[in-house]
């Protein structure tokens, strides 16, 4: 399982609907709007 960067939840890979590549990682989203969170300002939800 990954784990949704923005919410904390856990996506599974295989059939996750919301990913978005950022410096060569992929990332998993619950939802559209984590997503787009995440686009928005990826450095604010990575350490
Ligand atoms: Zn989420």
């Amino acid at each position: 399982m990954a784990i949704d960067p923005v919410c904390k939840m856990e996506v599974d890979e295989e059939t996750a609907k919301h990913v978005t590549e950022y410096k060569g990682r992929n990332y998993y989203f619950c939802a559209p709007g984590c997503k787009k969170a995440f686009e928005e300002k990826p450095e604010k939800y990575l350490e």
